[in-house]
């Protein structure tokens, strides 16, 4: 048994990581600041003699015993990391420097949930780890890419410096239960407008591509790489490589929920990603990883646990 700290841990993909590790046997100490974490999404692991759920805000320091660290806490829906963009550097940065104190103090393992957005609105594609990137440093995404690359540098630094057995996730595009209805991602936004019959929001003409991994891959992939042999750092890529247009996806979601609702087109924000595809060989090779499910199966899924959001 290990004694685990995963913060944002209340978050989408932080609880269904609570979920796991409790259901392998480890202790787990959730830290959320709630900013988009919800205490429905560990209720099911309240009760649990192993699991123990902390508000914090890991902008400020954290004095607890632990062997591992999955760092998630960072809002990632362009809504909600663009509503306090300050807070979401402080959130990246003084966050990844906490928790890299905490992880020295302790010797504990400690694990990145970084970005394809590191990518930025990539030049090379696939999207390959060796890929240094194309992100605008001061427009309104910045907080969030910068921030995330200024984490994975204190990562590399800790790991050179200080000998710290770090692991560096570049996370691509991951849906599933425990989205926010209104966090503004294009899968959760989807659905919830199908269901409703309202009109499906296509940013721009809908031929942006991206990459949707199912949440429950993802997690697999996330422990793997922690319980990879030390000389597996990364960063290593995560995502499912199967790739579709944004129009593609709303027809799929369409067709898949039965829905009445009409496709309308808004402008597209500034800065977004015209494609993004992870290339997962590294994962393959390093960790024996590749995701599982395919995306029709993971977004009937989805719909599911939305129907029963939108019924309740
Ligand atoms: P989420 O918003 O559901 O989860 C983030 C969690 O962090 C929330 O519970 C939030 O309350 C918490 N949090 C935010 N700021 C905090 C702070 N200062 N102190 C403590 N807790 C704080 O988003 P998610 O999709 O579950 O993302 C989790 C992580 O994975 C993030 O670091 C995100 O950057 C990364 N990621 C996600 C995706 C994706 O597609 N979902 C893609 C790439 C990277
Ligand atoms: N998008 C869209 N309609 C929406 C929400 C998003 O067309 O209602 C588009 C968005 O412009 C982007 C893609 O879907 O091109 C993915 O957006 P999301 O916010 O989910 O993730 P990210 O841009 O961070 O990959």
């Amino acid at each position: 048994m290990k004694r685990i700290i995963v913060t944002g841990g209340a978050g989408f993909i932080g609880s269904h990581i609570c979920e796991r590790l409790i259901g392998d046997g480890h202790e787990v100490l959730c830290v959320d600041n709630f900013f988009t974490g919800r205490r429905v999404n560990v209720a099911p692991l309240l009760d649990k003699p192993t699991f123990e759920l902390m508000r914090h805000d890991v902008t400020f320091p954290l004095y607890v015993e632990t062997d591992e660290v999955y760092n998630l806490a960072c809002p990632a829906s362009p809504v909600h990391y663009q509503f306090d963009p300050v807070q979401t550097t402080k959130t990246s940065v003084h966050g990844a420097i906490n928790m890299l104190g905490l992880a020295k103090r302790t010797r504990a393992k400690i694990l990145q949930s970084s970005t394809s957005e590191v990518y930025g609105d990539p030049a090379v594609h696939p999207q390959v780890e060796t890929y240094w990137g194309n992100v605008n440093p001061i427009g309104p995404r910045a907080c969030y890419d910068e921030g995330k690359r200024c984490a994975e540098t204190l990562f590399f630094d800790y790991y050179r410096q200080h000998k710290l057995r770090i692991r560096v996730a570049r996370i691509f595009n991951t849906y599933g239960p425990r989205m926010l209805p209104n966090d503004g991602r294009v899968v959760s936004n989807f659905i919830v407008q199908a269901l409703k019959g309202d009109p499906i929001t296509i940013y721009g003409e809908g031929q942006q591509t991206r990459s949707f991994c199912y949440v429950d891959d993802l997690v697999s992939g996330l422990i793997k790489l922690m319980d990879a042999s030390d000389d597996v750092t990364g960063p290593v890529n995560l995502g499912n490589p199967v790739e579709s247009t944004i129009l593609e996806l709303a027809e799929k979601i369409i067709a898949l929920t039965k829905s009445k609702s009409k496709i309308v087109n808004k402008p597209l924000p500034q800065d977004d990603p015209t494609r993004r595809r992870p290339d997962i060989s590294v994962a393959k090779a390093k960790l024996g990883w590749a995701p599982t499910v395919p995306l029709d199966e993971g977004l009937a899924r989805t719909v599911d646990y939305f129907r029963r959001q939108v019924a309740a």
